[in-house]
Parts: structure tokens; sequence; C-alpha cells
């Protein structure tokens, strides 16, 4: 595709290649669109000897004339939306109105958290005596933002927000499956002036970056979004050096429907956000709880509404769900969906791969699943939904919470004695009620449990990438 970028790393404010590339595929095709530049461990020094400088100069610059730069990177954003939009479709295989929306998304984080950047208030407390206590803050140093492939412009605008309005400089390794959403957003603060070494953006083989970056002393977050057994890793290696980490880890979002929803309404609903993203979103609906007297009209809809999801290249007019972004994936849902028959489930719709070029696979429904089938436990990450009777609200809470997962979970209700219910009984960072959205700008994001822990977005979001220094002042030598 003719607007795919030639992809670079991007070091201390230049563009470099290297010498190993890797190929870059569009997963719909099966085709080379690009060749990735991967790091050897010189570039990564270069990258955080260009992140120290840039941090001394950006944690100085004031809060407003960051925000004005993340605007003005992000209006630019705006204007390049299309050719963004494009390459996600390219090396994500979204639908393109997927992508277009991802852009928009990820200019709202930028935007965001360029308004909070003004507000990182401290206080000041009384005291007696002369002293006056003052509490501050300021951006932590240099950020090692580890950024997944699902949203290959949205998840990296999320770290790059946050380290930027906080005043940290930030190296982001973005997906290597997913590279070109990540360097339009180096392109467009490149092109808005940003200070050279504030962002740095670098490639390689996953685990020799984090493995040699986590270890150096200038690194003092590591903000990661990805699989929890990854994240439960790249923890470890950073509690060795007392570093703090910022942790969006997996979900498996239970969806509780009540007996007093509109049931169909609930379903149609439920199937259009599950294989939105080819469920490849970590607060994708999936395991639905619905009530008994429902069971049968709900699964009956939801079953029509996914099977009737039309299926293709995510560059093509009309299509609603693109292939898996990952070859790994498609074995890996295959399996999941063989577990559960093997245990009793009924596979009510799809379950295989469809065609035998490019990752495309069916949205699937399994219902009945017994609880000791893997995809109970486990996330299956891709367009696989679990619809399962309760007799209920109590069962359904005891199921929802059930995993070790705690980020998203939504339930359907009028009743607000249920919905109070499930306000204080579900465990999860976000629950939406009557409504599938789980995360804005304006709101924290993130997870309990083995969910993670930190938040993005919202009010909350900068307090990750910045400390707090009590400051002690006495008008007198005492
Ligand atoms: P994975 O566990 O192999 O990788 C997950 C992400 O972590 C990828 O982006 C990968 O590049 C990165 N990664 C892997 N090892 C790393 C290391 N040692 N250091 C730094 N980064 C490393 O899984 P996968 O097959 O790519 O994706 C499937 C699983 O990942 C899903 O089950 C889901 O839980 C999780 N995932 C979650 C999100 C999210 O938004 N929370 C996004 C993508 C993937």
């Amino acid at each position: 595709m003719s607007s795919y970028p030639d992809l670079h790393l991007y070091i201390g404010g230049e563009w470099r290649k290297t010498a190993t590339d890797l190929p870059v595929l569009n997963p719909a095709t099966e085709e080379e669109i690009g060749r990735l530049p991967h790091a050897e461990t010189s570039d990564l020094d270069d990258a955080l000897t260009a992140a120290q400088d840039g941090f001394r100069i950006w944690s100085r610059t004031a809060p407003r004339d960051r925000a004005d730069i993340i605007l003005k990177a992000s209006a630019l954003m705006r204007e390049r939306q299309e050719d963004i939009a494009r390459a996600i479709t390219a090396e994500h295989g979204k639908p393109l109105a997927q992508a277009r929306l991802e852009v928009i998304r990820g200019c709202e984080f930028f935007e965001w958290d360029a308004g909070e950047a003004v507000r990182t208030y401290g206080r000041v407390i009384p005291s007696a005596r002369g002293i006056r206590y003052i509490v501050h803050h300021q951006p932590i140093g240099v950020v090692l933002g580890l950024s997944p492939w699902n949203f290959p412009m949205s998840q990296p605008a999320r770290k790059i927000a946050g380290a930027l309005a906080s005043g940290c400089s930030i190296i982001l390794k973005a997906a290597e499956e997913t590279p070109a959403g990540a360097l339009h957003i180096a392109k467009a603060f490149h092109d808005a002036g940003l200070p050279a070494g504030v962002l740095n953006l670098v490639f390689g083989t996953p685990a020799d970056i984090s493995d040699h970056l986590i270890r150096q002393e200038p690194v003092r977050l590591v903000a990661f979004t990805g699989s929890t057994a990854v994240g439960r890793h790249l923890t470890t290696l950073a509690s060795n050096h007392m570093t703090r980490v910022l942790m969006e880890l997996g979900g498996h979002a239970p969806v509780i429907v009540c007996e007093d929803t509109d049931a169909k309404r609930a379903a149609v609903s439920g199937a259009v956000r599950k294989y939105r993203n080819a469920g490849q979103v970590c607060t994708s609906p999936t395991r639905f709880f619905v009530h008994e007297s429902l069971f049968e009209p709900f699964l009956e809809t939801f079953v029509k509404r996914a099977a009737a999801t039309t299926v293709g290249n995510g560059a093509e007019p009309g299509v609603e769900m693109g292939p898996l972004a990952n070859e790994r994936r498609v074995p890996a849902l295959a399996e999941l969906v063989e577990d559960a028959r093997a245990k009793g489930a009924d596979l009510r719709t799809g379950g295989s791969r469809i065609g035998n070029v490019g990752y495309f696979f069916e949205p699937t429904v399994l219902a009945n699943v017994p609880d000791d089938a893997r995809v109970m436990r486990e996330e299956p990450f891709g367009p696989l939904a679990v619809i399962n009777p309760v007799a209920s609200l109590d069962e359904a809470i005891e199921r929802a919470n059930a995993v070790p997962f705690g980020l998203a979970a939504y339930g359907f209700t009028n009743r607000a004695d249920y919905a109070d219910r499930m306000t204080d009984e579900v465990e999860a960072g976000n629950l939406s009620i009557n409504t599938l959205e789980a995360s804005l700008p304006e709101t924290p994001f993130g997870g309990v449990k083995s969910s993670g822990y930190g938040r993005e977005g919202g009010t909350e979001g900068l307090e990750n990438y910045m400390i707090v220094k009590n400051i002690s002042h006495s008008m007198d030598i005492v």
C-alpha cells in the first residue's frame, strides 16, 4: 500500500536504519509491506543517552509550553488521519473505519493529557513555628514504554502522552508487528518541534530490549501494556532495581445480563462490541452470564448478529471485522474452541479459520461452557464469546469474579439495586452498566488482581509518571 511509511528507529531526534531488518506483513494478505530496522545494544544505549539529555530539557520546560507542543503534534496527526489509518489497516488488518476512529482516540489521549499537564498541582500544608510544608510533583525521569499490537496508534499514544505531559522523556518500544502507528506519532512530534531525545522510538527483540533497558539506572518507570505473563516477568525484572512499573495487563471481561433488561438489545450491543477489532481488546466482553429467563432469546439474537458479521480485508468497504493481527493467534483460538467442545460446550457459530491466506477467524459463540474449559480462565483475545445461563445475580457475580483478572466488567440492568451490587461486588477496575464503553481519555483506566496496577487517563493518569516531593521550608534557621 503506497501510504505505508518507510520504517526507522527514532533516536535523539534523528531517523535511523540498522544492519538488521525484518519484514512487516499485512495479516489480511500475508504480503510484506515494509522492513523494520531492529535495534542493536548500541542503538539502545544511544536512545538512553538521548533520553537523559531530553529529560534535562523537557523537565525544565514549562507545562504550558509542553502542552503547546503536544497539542501541535496532535493537530498534525488529525490532519494526517487518513494516512495513519491506512497504515494501521495495512499492518494490523482492522477495518479502515475503525482505524480512523483509533487515530482520533489517540489524539484525544494527547489532548486530554496536555490539558492535565498544567494541573499537576501540589499543596501547602499549614504548620506551626514558621515552617511551610509544600507537596510538590515532579516528573519521574526516563520512562521505558512497551506498547502492544492491538491498537498500533492509540496504545503508544497513551504512554507517550502520559510521559510527555508529565515532563518525562520516553524510550518507546512499540510492537514489531505494527510499527507504523508509533512511527507516525514520532513524525508528528518531530514536525511539531519536540526537542531531540524527549521521545525515542525503538524496535527489536522485545525480551532483549526490555532486559537491557530495565536494568539501566536512569530508567525510572516501566510502562507496559500486554499479557499478564509478560507483565509479571517485567515487574520482577524492575523490582530488582526498585523501578516503578505501570502495568496494563490482560482481562477476561464478564457481562452480567439481568432478568429485567431488554435481552435482544443487550445481545446486539454485546455482539457488535465483541467482534470490534476482532476481539483483540483487553476490555473485550467475553464471558456473558445471562439470567436463565432471557437465555434463549439472548443467545439466538447474539448468534445471529455474530454470524452476520462481514469478515474480510479491512481495506475493503463494508468489512466489519478483519483478520487476527498475528498468525500465532489462529491456532491459539482454535485450541480454546476444541478444548471447550471436548468438555461439553455447544459451538453455536464459527470456531474455525477462514481460508488459507490471511489470519482470518470466524466470529465464534460457545454456549453452556463448563467451568473447567480453558476458555473460562484464559483470555481468548480474539472473536470468541462464551454465553452461559445463571439463576441469579449472586451466581453471576460469583462467576464473574472467578478468574484472576479484573480489568473491565459490564452489566445490563434497569434496577438501581442491581447496579449498586455490581458496583460494590464486581472485581474490576472499570465497570460499565448498560454500555460497553470501558474507557475514555477523561476516565482512569487500569486493572485489579492480575490485570495489573496503575491507571492511565483521567485526572489520575499523570500520577504514575510523577514523584511526590515534600519540601520543608523554614522562614528562619531552626
Ligand atoms: P505475548 O504475551 O507474547 O506478548 C504480549 C506483548 O508483549 C506483545 O506486544 C509483545 O511484543 C510484548 N512482549 C513479549 N515479551 C516481552 C518482553 N520480554 N519484554 C517486552 N515486551 C514483551 O502475547 P501475544 O501473543 O503477542 O498476545 C496475546 C496476549 O497478549 C493476549 O492473551 C493478551 O492477554 C495480551 N495482550 C494484551 C493487550 C492489552 O491491551 N492489554 C494487548 C496485546 C496483547
